[in-house]
């Protein structure tokens, strides 16, 4: 049926992804399309109707809007920066629904980690993998290596049902965008390659699926992780949803340390035994313990759950305040309070 337009009222609604998370202090909107973070004081909180609950579509109460010069600025901002827009229809958009996460995949992501000393079987990891239909492979080489041993090890996973592979390495070579590329030839779903121990600081980016970042710091061991900054925000669809009802660090995520330990993440002290012949990845993602993270969301975590950026930041079950497994982040320097 079409909608006689002619009486309908033009309100000025927000796009539906862009999702507004309400902290203790400061909110903020997430524009999940653009990958951005705008932060606000929550006394602009009131130029928002939020329906009924925070999924309806949002609009701007106009009668506060227009009630002084900074909320007038304020709303001028979000239509410049397009994050809200005048329409007739806007009963016509449907909601973002955030209040529900499934993959397919029994496991998206895996991390690999390999020094000198690893001796475990890469062949072995690769078939375990296959077995629970991952996604994402990082492996990360706290050693020098070179580009021969690199192609040598990702021969094991070019059968592989996995999507996309990226690596951090230190190398003393001297890598030129030229040999990644030729890399990236060879093994078209390396997509992200992080080489640490260089020069100086760069990123290249090469169309939609590859992009190499050189930094000059050293990549030593799993200890290195953990870090929240605002540099490390991810305001994306998938990333949101997830994290809004899962922990996002560790929910379907499995890892191999250096020792070809399996661990819910390399920084952790928990195993579900070292890398055998009798392995098996499908029994160790049914076990309760391995999966007890999985449901820790930010909502649940103390101080996080506060704050603004609780479904955009990354979370750390490895380093936690006080060791405690619902404290914030260790290594988070941001209070939602102050
Ligand atoms: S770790 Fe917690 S407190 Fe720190 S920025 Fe992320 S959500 Fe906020």
């Amino acid at each position: 049926m079409i909608a006689n337009l002619e009486n309908q009222i033009t309100k000025i609604m927000m796009f539906t992804c862009c999702k507004i998370v309400i902290g203790a202090k400061r909110s903020c909107i997430c524009d999940l399309q653009r990958n951005k973070v705008y932060q606000f004081p929550n006394e602009f909180l009131k130029i928002f109707n939020f329906g009924s609950n925070e999924t309806d579509i949002v609009t701007i109460n106009e009668e506060v809007a227009n009630s002084n010069e900074t909320c007038r600025k304020f709303v001028a901002d979000l239509s410049n920066m397009e994050i809200c827009f005048d329409s007739k229809k806007y009963t016509n958009f449907a909601p973002l629904k955030d209040d529900n996460f499934d993959e397919p995949a029994l496991i998206t992501n895996c991390i690999i980690d390999i020094d000198e000393k690893s001796n475990y079987s890469l062949q072995k990891v690769a078939d375990e993998l296959d077995k629970v239909n991952y996604i994402c492979l990082h492996i990360r080489y706290f050693k020098h290596v070179n580009i021969e041993e690199i192609k040598n090890n990702l021969a094991y996973f070019d059968k592989s049902c996995l999507r996309s592979i990226e690596i951090s390495f230190n190398t003393s070579d001297e890598i030129f965008d030229e040999d990644i590329l030729e890399l990236k030839d060879e093994y078209g779903r390396l997509c992200k390659v992080i080489l640490f121990s260089q020069q100086k600081e760069l990123t290249n980016v090469f169309g939609n699926d590859l992009i190499i970042y050189r930094t000059q710091n050293r990549l030593t061991d799993q200890s290195q992780c953990g870090y929240i900054s605002e540099r490390y925000l991810h305001a994306q669809t998938q990333f949101f949803i997830e994290s809004k009802n899962f922990n996002n660090c560790l929910n379907k995520k499995i890892s191999i340390d250096k020792y070809g330990y399996i661990k819910n993440c390399p920084a952790m002290k928990e195993n579900f035994g070292q890398l055998k012949c009798e392995s098996d990845f499908l029994k160790i993602i049914e076990n309760k313990e391995f999966k007890k993270y999985w449901k820790i969301n930010k909502d649940k975590i103390e101080e996080c759950c506060d704050c603004e950026y609780r479904y955009v930041c990354h979370d750390c079950r490895a380093f936690t305040k006080d060791n405690k497994p619902f404290s914030k982040p260790l290594k988070c320097p941001y209070s939602p309070y102050e």
